[in-house]
């Protein structure tokens, strides 16, 4: 088992977290094994996919533990980035049967109907950060096997184990939480790992972050997740990146970083900074306008040409948002794989009955302490009048009476 004091090199790539679950490091993502914890031969979920190409070493993992011809119950995501489902399309084709899960929420970027809103390389931090520029845009299109997880709470496969709405990473963002010894497997929600620093993510140095920067396009939700998380008072954190974490230090780290979110977190500057996108049931609604990058803009105090190009990126960033004639989305040419062409070419557009869901920003949120008496997420009350206990995981935010962690379950 892991602790505290473990570094990459004192670490397996394949490794058990606790009783239950093992952890499978791909690269610099952790993809989860999570099983009854006395029957370690399975049966079994997989929890998130991992990187492109994965998918021959996810299986072997899976075999060397649970036996050959045993698929997994369930491929359960926390989030639809590329570096977790990258595997995920040759897994379903080695397990026809098996049902991928994800929040509804997600699902648009998980069945070709939105692009995830652009990564922000300009919220510094170190060279994953610069690099995420090259990370891959499209939106992916896994089919109608992805189904929304059940709205009661529970998890497809994993009896005693809850998922919880942790969004602002992404808007569907969850983690998976095993109630009777709080093991949580957070996702991106928050990281023990300094994720956007290249030196960091070699050698795995265990500290609680926040969630990856470049990927967020939702500071404020992002805070009032991890602080849900950090309510659970965790005993295990299994994070989507670094190793996880254990016990007093864990709980401790996760305490002190939330005090001091904003200043650890939120980026300084940054497309998503102080102004978050926007998203529905069907994907990213809007997106802030690009943020120049702060050496093109001390270029241009040298050069007037640099400045004219410089502007001319931000002031295009703002013209997104053209309507194709009929409504209907455009094939995306493999040239064209840039946002501001997605966005061009696929306007966001309302369901047939309108969003089910809609996202307000707290007014006058920055100046006050977060509490959990305001509500960050709503949904119109026609939709549901008295939200019943099943639905309660999903409307956490919602319940404004609810102080208390236990009853955010059903
Ligand atoms: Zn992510
Ligand atoms: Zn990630």
């Amino acid at each position: 088992m892991l602790s505290n004091e473990a570094s990459r090199a004192s670490t397996p790539a394949f490794t058990a977290v606790v009783p239950g679950l093992s952890v499978l490091r791909d690269v610099f993502v952790n993809l989860y094994y999570a099983f009854p914890q006395d029957q370690p031969q399975g049966p079994w979920v997989l929890i998130d996919a991992g990187l492109p190409g994965s998918a021959h070493k996810i299986k072997q993992h899976a075999e060397e533990q649970f036996g050959a011809n045993n698929p997994p119950e369930a491929i359960l995501l926390t989030h639809g980035h590329f570096d977790h489902v990258g595997a995920l399309e040759d897994l379903m084709a080695a397990w026809p049967n098996v049902p991928v899960y994800a929040h509804r929420l997600e699902l648009p970027y998980l069945t070709g109907r939105s692009s995830f809103p652009p990564p922000d390389p300009t919220v510094g931090g170190g060279m994953m950060a610069y690099l995420s520029f090259a990370y891959p845009k499209h939106p992916y299109d896994f089919g109608a096997r992805v189904q929304a997880l059940p709205a009661d709470g529970s998890v497809p496969g994993l009896p005693g184990w809850r998922w919880l709405h942790t969004p602002g990473h992404t808007f569907g963002h969850v983690s998976y939480f095993r109630e009777h010894d709080k093991v949580l497997v957070a996702g991106d929600a928050f990281t023990t790992v300094f994720a956007e620093s290249g030196l960091s993510t070699l050698t795995q140095k265990q500290e609680v972050h926040g969630p990856p920067a470049y990927f967020t396009p939702d500071w404020d939700a992002a805070r009032a997740s991890m602080e849900l998380l950090a309510r659970l008072e965790p005993e295990v954190a299994a994070t989507g990146h670094g190793i996880p974490m254990y016990g007093e230090a864990l709980r401790r780290q996760l305490a002190e970083f939330i005090t001091r979110f904003d200043e650890l977190a939120r980026p300084k500057i940054g497309r998503y900074a102080h102004q978050a996108a926007t998203a529905d049931a069907d994907g990213v609604r809007s997106v802030p306008p690009p943020v120049v990058n702060p050496w093109l803009k001390g270029l241009a105090v040298a050069g007037l040409a640099i400045g004219a190009v410089a502007l001319a990126t931000a002031g295009n960033g703002r013209k997104r948002g053209e309507r194709t004639g009929n409504g209907k989305r455009k094939k995306m040419r493999a040239s064209d794989y840039s946002y501001r062409a997605w966005y061009r070419d696929n306007p966001a557009q309302p369901g047939p009955s309108g969003p089910d869901w809609q996202y307000r920003r707290p007014r006058a949120f920055s100046d006050q302490p977060y509490s959990f008496q305001q509500s960050a997420y709503s949904r119109p009350d026609e939709l549901s009048p008295k939200p019943s206990s099943q639905q309660y995981a999903d409307l956490r935010y919602s319940d404004q009476q609810s102080r208390k962690i236990e009853t955010q379950y059903p």
